[in-house]
């Protein structure tokens, strides 16, 4: 995972995204499927704003065990479903190894969450697979950590590795949910070949600090961003406080693509 032996950047590629520093990769979508008229509806605004890749989580890692812990099998078909509707590839989280064969039938890029990055056995598990890998920094991961994590994928043979900053916990989390480590996306891009993507959604947990870290984040050099959408964040299964409302959505996406432009 280190460019000592790996100068070139790594481009990964899906069937309807090219994921590089030469683009901007917009991957968006609600945080969870909650049933299959919303993420229809979803896919279709994440689509307007230009995302290739539409997200949705169907196996939910909850802080509490009593919250909403997604439709498994039956939301990773309706995901599959509005993507391929709208012409675009699919990211969802996988939480277990057992469950890599069944995400695999319906996904185009594996999403390890933050509290799975150090679950070794299922990085080695997406290791083994061909499917390109989203990683997220763990909530308190070093740099070194994630790299390391990074490696358990690369050493099975694949190094279809996306890596995502996601927000770190730091000592004042009064006014945001986690503090975006902004020169993290840069200190990765010297360290490793792999495309470096920014989660704002869920580093501030705050829909209105979305598009400023959007833009933070693009400035600092990501490759792309993944956001989270809902038409009604205020009755949103999970990650409503942190969720884009369709027009800001599509005001965050036209900044970001402006910014990326003077990049
Ligand atoms: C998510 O993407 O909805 C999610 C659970 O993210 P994280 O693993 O970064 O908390
Ligand atoms: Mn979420």
């Amino acid at each position: 995972s280190s460019r000592l032996f790996h100068p070139e950047d790594i481009v990964i590629k899906t069937p309807h995204a090219h994921i590089s520093s030469d683009s901007l990769t917009i991957m968006a979508g609600p945080c969870s499927v909650e049933n299959r008229d919303h993420i229809f509806k979803m896919a279709a605004v994440a689509k307007q704003g230009g995302a290739t890749v539409l997200r949705g989580g169907a196996f939910k890692p909850r802080t509490s065990p009593y919250s909403f812990q997604g439709l498994g099998e039956e939301g990773l078909k309706y995901l599959r479903a509005a993507a391929d509707q709208n012409g675009m590839d699919v990211i969802t989280e996988v939480m277990d190894d057992e469950h890599v064969p069944l995400v695999a039938e319906y996904t185009d890029i594996f999403q390890i969450g933050a509290r799975n990055m150090q679950n070794f056995s299922l990085l080695k598990e997406v290791g083994k697979t061909k499917i390109p890998v989203a990683l997220k920094r763990g909530m308190s991961a070093t740099i070194d950590d994630l790299l390391n994590a990074a490696e358990y994928i690369a050493a099975g043979g694949n190094q279809q590795i996306m890596l995502i900053e996601r927000g770190i916990r730091t000592f004042d989390s009064k006014y945001t949910r986690n503090t975006f480590d902004v020169a993290a996306i840069p200190v990765l891009q010297q360290l490793t070949p792999y495309p470096i993507i920014a989660d704002p959604s869920h580093a501030v947990g705050r829909w209105d600090l979305v598009t400023p870290m959007a833009a933070a984040g693009i400035a600092a050099g990501a490759a792309g961003l993944i956001v989270e959408i809902h038409d009604d964040p205020e009755h949103a299964f999970s990650d409503g406080p942190q969720a884009l409302k369709p027009a800001t959505y599509l005001a965050m996406t036209r900044q970001a693509q402006a910014i990326h432009q003077l990049m």
